[in-house]
């Protein structure tokens, strides 16, 4: 085999297994906090009692944004 086929062969090879990865499911998971200047919290869910009396917006962000904002989980969404 002449090395040019060899390259050619590898080449789309490359082409063949290097498709552009879909990200929808990156594993990022989604929680819900209070925008009122009260809550600490962050719930899995919008039904939570945590949430009823909320003074601001509910607001879904992800997991590593509510914990950079030094939230903790609710104690009524994630037991305890
Ligand atoms: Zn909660």
């Amino acid at each position: 085999m002449k090395p040019i086929i060899l390259f050619s062969a590898l080449l789309f090879g490359q082409l063949f297994f290097t498709q552009p990865q879909q990200s929808e499911s990156s594993g990022e998971v989604y929680v819900y906090v209070c925008t009122g200047s009260s809550s600490k919290r962050y719930h899995n869910n919008t039904q939570c009692r945590g949430l009823q009396n909320c003074k601001g917006e509910i607001r879904r962000v992800t997991l590593s944004q509510a914990k950079e904002a030094n939230r903790t989980p609710c104690k009524l969404c994630y037991g305890n």
